[in-house]
C-alpha cells in the first residue's frame, strides 16, 4: 500500500468566540509512520486530526501537505483518508458487508474486485462469515472491527484514529489495540492515532506528540518521552513519577532529601529529583539511600504499590515485583541509584535512559 508524509505548517484553529482549540503549529508524520496525539480532554487532539482529515480547517495561513501535494482547500472526501471513530459511525440499515464495501462501490470498483477486496480485509480483521449480519447485532468490539475494515477497505494513504477503543471494555481494548498495532505495520500506512490512554499511545505509536493546552508539548518516541520527558506536565502524563525536594547540596554531588541522601553527579543544582515508582529498589540489608515507613500497600497482581513515609510530609510511591508483604507502619530501606533520577528541565542524561533510547 502507498503512504505518505503528512506536514502541518502554522495549523492553528481558533474558534468564533475566542476559544483557541490549537495554537498554530508545525509538524510533520514521515510516511508509513504510526503519530499518537496523546492529552488530557481538551487540549486539541481531535482538532489538529480534524485539520488533517480535511473535516476542520485550520485558521488563515496554515498549510496541510500530503507528499509535496496542498491539501489544504480539499475536503476529507479528497484526501484519500480513511477513519475509524469512537463512536463506529456506522450505516445501521446495511449489514457488515454492504458497510465495508461502501467507499468501494463509490470508488467505482466492479463486483468481483469488491468481493475480493470484501474477504480480503474481513479476515484481516477477524470477521469471517459476519457479511449478512446486521449492525445492530454485533458487539461493540465487532463494530470496531468493521469500522476498520471499513477505513482499510478503500487502501487510505493515510489512516486517521480518534479514540477508537475508547468504548470498549478493558480487556478488549487491549487485544484490538495489539490487533491494530499489527496491522499498521502490516499495511505500512501513515497513521494518525488520537488517544487520552497513555499504555494505547505507548504501545501503537512510533512516536508521541504529547499535547497540553493547544500546543505539543513534546514530540519523541516512547521510550524518550517515558525516559526523558521534558517537562514534568508530561513525566507526570506518561505514568507515574516521584518529586523530591532537594534540601542541600552536599560534597560528591550529593543531595539532601527527606528521609536520607542521593548520589547524582548530573543533576547538581537542581531544587528537584524525580523518579519512576518502578525504578526504586528496596534494600536487601543496611545499606540504603533512603528510610521511611510503609504507610500504605496496595496490591497489584503483578506488582504492589507501597506508599513510604519519609518524614517531612514526603511520599514516596515504590513499585515493586517482590512479594513480600509489609506492614503498615513497618520501617524500610530504598535504593535510588543515579540512573533513575532525572530532572525534566535537564538534559544531562542518566545511563540508563541512554540505553534505553538506543535500544
Ligand atoms: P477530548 O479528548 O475531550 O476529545 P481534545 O483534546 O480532542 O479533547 P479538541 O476537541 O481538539 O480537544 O478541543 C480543543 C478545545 O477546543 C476544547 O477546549 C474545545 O472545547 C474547543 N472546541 C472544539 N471544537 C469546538 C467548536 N466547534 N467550537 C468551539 N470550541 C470548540
Amino acid at each position: 500500500m502507498t503512504s505518505t508524509s503528512i506536514t502541518l505548517e502554522g495549523c492553528g484553529r481558533t474558534f468564533p468566540g475566542g476559544q483557541v482549540a490549537l495554537h498554530p503549529l508545525n509538524l510533520t508524520i514521515a510516511a508509513g509512520e504510526t503519530l499518537v496525539l496523546l492529552g488530557p480532554s481538551g487540549c486539541g487532539k481531535t482538532t489538529t486530526l480534524r485539520i488533517i482529515s480535511g473535516l476542520e480547517s485550520p485558521d488563515a495561513g496554515g498549510r496541510v501537505r500530503f507528499g509535496e501535494r496542498d491539501v489544504t482547500a480539499l475536503p476529507i472526501e479528497k484526501r484519500d483518508v480513511g477513519m475509524v471513530f469512537q463512536n463506529y459511525a456506522l450505516f445501521p440499515n446495511m449489514n457488515v458487508a454492504d458497510n465495508i464495501a461502501y467507499g468501494l462501490r463509490i470508488k467505482g470498483l466492479s463486483r468481483d474486485a469488491i468481493r475480493q477486496r470484501l474477504v480480503e480485509v474481513m479476515a484481516m480483521v477477524d470477521l469471517q462469515g459476519f457479511d449478512t449480519r446486521r449492525i445492530h447485532e454485533l458487539s461493540g468490539g465487532q463494530k470496531q472491527r468493521v469500522a476498520l475494515a471499513r477505513a482499510i477497505a478503500v487502501r487510505p494513504k493515510v489512516l486517521l484514529f480518534d479514540e477508537p477503543l475508547a468504548a470498549l471494555d478493558a480487556k478488549l481494548r487491549d487485544r484490538l489495540r495489539l490487533e491494530i498495532g499489527q496491522l499498521l505495520r502490516e499495511l505500512g500506512t501513515t497513521a494518525v492515532y488520537v488517544t487520552h490512554d497513555q499504555a494505547e499511545a505507548m504501545a501503537l505509536g512510533d512516536r508521541i506528540a504529547v499535547m497540553q493546552a493547544g500546543r505539543i508539548a513534546q514530540l519523541a518516541t516512547p521510550r524518550e518521552i517515558y525516559h526523558r520527558p521534558t517537562s514534568t506536565f508530561v513525566a507526570d502524563f506518561i505514568g507515574a513519577v516521584n518529586r523530591l525536594e532537594v534540601h542541600a547540596t552536599l560534597a560528591d554531588h550529593r543531595l539532601r532529601v527527606s528521609g536520607g541522601e542521593l548520589h547524582a553527579p548530573h543533576l547538581t543544582g537542581v531544587e528537584a529529583v524525580y523518579c519512576r515508582p518502578e525504578d526504586i529498589q528496596i534494600a536487601a540489608d543496611g545499606n540504603t539511600d533512603l528510610r521511611g515507613e510503609v504507610r500504605q500497600s496496595i496490591f497489584l497482581g503483578q506488582s504492589q504499590r507501597l506508599l513510604v513515609d519519609l518524614g517531612n510530609n514526603t511520599f514516596l510511591q515504590v513499585e515493586t515485583a517482590s512479594r513480600r508483604q509489609w506492614r503498615t507502619d513497618e520501617p524500610i530501606g530504598l535504593l535510588l541509584p543515579p540512573e533513575i533520577l532525572f530532572h525534566p528541565e535537564r538534559h544531562a542524561c542518566p545511563a540508563k535512559n541512554l540505553e534505553a533510547n538506543h535500544a
